[in-house]
């Protein structure tokens, strides 16, 4: 099967950090079809050997086993080329048709990777010029708009010029090995699906948390912040996939509407909830990784009276059979202490304790996403020391101890990263991992009314010093119905 891949925005930073690398080990692992070009669109002035040069480069700055071999380099190399246009000129985009005409690929991937605000126009002018035949695949990064109203206008728009099975909107974390082992577990393994309900968990906890600030993004961050840009979408996911009912089968529509279900049951805020279950907060100077940081309203590109938020944490319910009165608790910052995505499922304690148990123990499952991923499954158990044994008092203490799954361990350089996998799928037109417009709309839906709360409200976001956990603000949330978060438990 031959493909064309074209990359708009191909000289870009995400094209560079992320889609390039991702083609690449696709490309090493032998898993990308063969007979295939990667077009890489910007509006600078290349040609092709002048775009190979580009990407040789960079990938001279690559550490490790992720750098190619010159003659790895060579080979991958033959695939790339490059089309100047200015995807704002209706004019120009006679060039790529011409481009694409020369192949006549069965797949044609058009692959927006450029400033959101030119989606609309790109996928009008694409369909005007003819390049929207039932061959094509579009992809769509985030954001897709600011709030519930953009998001349909630019769906409405896309789905003018493409058919919604043409349209993959690109969730990363859904990319993301652990996720696909969150599937797993649930899906192709017994065990945990009678306690995965009410009954059995007291609550679950979604993290991501970065310690970096917004680096060389200040601009792009004071119109998104950590709502828009972590919750609306990865956040949601995450908690999708791990409440969702089990699909009738592994089909993309199967999943989707699964996920939909689970949208469109979270309970709707009230003024109560909007004041007492968000936090939003924004960092100000502290230190990371032993360094002194800078203030959010420091940063380059960034207002030194804004009030977006760099931090959010809140408290979601989902009103149904399985999940009713069980809060499921989202948290995502930057500037924080770690590195550190996870989700908790926190299983509820033994109805009656015939053992003593160090506070704060019990019965978790941990996916870890990142910096490592994998499964932990903490237990209690009986661990005692000859030493413990001589102060033993009446009654016995167990001890914290945890299961892990290491799947590097066990699938080692094998595995697949989440653009890589990403990337094949729209090749091969599997949509199971991206969004559907109607689950996109659901989770702005859900989230509008705190935008709006927001919008009101003049207290703005609450400060925490770089290199913390947020502010306290976030801990008393979750005290308030006797939890604590994974670290401080
Ligand atoms: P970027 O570094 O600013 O790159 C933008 C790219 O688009 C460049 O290649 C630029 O090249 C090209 N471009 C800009 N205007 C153009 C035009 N009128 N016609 C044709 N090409 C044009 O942006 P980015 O960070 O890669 O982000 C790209 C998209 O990915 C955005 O939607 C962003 O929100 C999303 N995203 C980025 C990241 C990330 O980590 N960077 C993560 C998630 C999502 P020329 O200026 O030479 O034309």
């Amino acid at each position: 099967m031959s493909f064309d891949l074209v990359l708009f925005g191909g000289t870009g930073d995400l094209a560079w950090r992320k889609l390039m690398p991702a083609l690449f080990q696709a490309f090493r692992h032998g898993s990308l079809p063969e007979g295939g070009r990667i077009i890489g669109v910007a509006r600078d002035d290349l040609g092709d050997d002048a775009y190979r040069a580009l990407i040789q480069e960079r990938f001279e700055g690559v550490e490790g086993a992720k750098r190619p071999n010159a003659e790895e380099f060579a080979r991958f190399a033959a695939l790339l080329h490059f089309v100047r246009m200015d995807l704002s000129k209706p004019e120009d985009y006679a060039r790529l048709a011409k481009a694409l005409a020369e192949r006549d690929a069965d797949t044609v991937v058009l692959y927006l990777a450029t400033a959101p605000g030119l989606f609309t126009t790109a996928c009008e002018q694409l369909a005007a010029a003819g390049l929207n035949t039932p061959r094509t695949r579009v992809v769509l990064e985030k954001p897709l708009g600011h709030d519930l109203e953009s998001n349909r206008a630019i769906n409405a728009t896309v789905r003018r010029a493409f058919d919604e099975r043409q349209i993959f909107r690109i969730d990363h974390y859904l990319g993301k090995p652990s996720v696909q082992n969150l599937f797993a577990l649930r899906f192709g393994n017994a065990l945990f699906e009678p306690l995965w309900r009410r009954e059995h968990i007291a609550n679950i906890q979604i993290t991501i948390a970065e310690d970096l600030g917004v680096e060389k993004r200040g601009a792009f961050y004071e119109t998104t912040g950590a709502l828009r840009d972590m919750v609306q979408n990865h956040a949601l996911q995450l908690l999708c996939a791990v409440a969702m009912e089990p699909p009738i089968d592994a089909g993309a529509d199967a999943i989707r509407d699964e996920k939909l279900k689970v949208l469109r049951s979270l309970k709707r805020w009230t003024p109560e909830a909007l004041s007492q279950h968000v936090v939003r907060g924004q960092y100000t100077a502290g230190s990371a990784a032993g360094h002194r940081v800078p203030g959010y309203r420091d940063e380059s590109g960034v207002d030194a009276r804004s009030t977006t938020e760099t931090f959010v944490a809140l408290r979601a319910e989902i009103a149904n059979w399985r999940w009713a009165g069980v809060p499921f608790y989202i948290r995502t910052g930057k500037r924080l202490a770690a590195r550190d995505a996870h989700i908790v499922v926190n299983f509820q304690p033994t109805p009656h304790a015939i053992f003593r148990t160090p506070v704060g123990a019990g019965n978790k499952l941990v996916i870890n996403l990142q910096p490592r991923d994998g499964l932990e499954l903490h237990l209690l158990a009986e661990g005692q020391t000859a030493r413990d044994e001589a102060r033993r008092g009446a009654a016995q203490t167990l001890a914290p101890v945890q299961l892990d799954l290491d799947f590097d361990k066990r699938f080692g350089s094998e595995r697949v990263g989440a653009y890589e996998r990403l990337l094949l799928d729209v090749i091969a037109g599997r949509l199971n991992l991206f969004v559907r417009s109607d689950e996109q709309e659901e989770a702005w839906r859900w989230m509008q009314p705190v935008l709006e709360h927001w919008r009101g409200d003049a207290q703005g976001p609450r400060p925490y010093a770089a290199g913390t956990w947020g502010p306290s603000a976030a801990s008393a949330m979750i005290a308030r119905d006797g939890f604590a978060w994974a670290e401080e438990a």
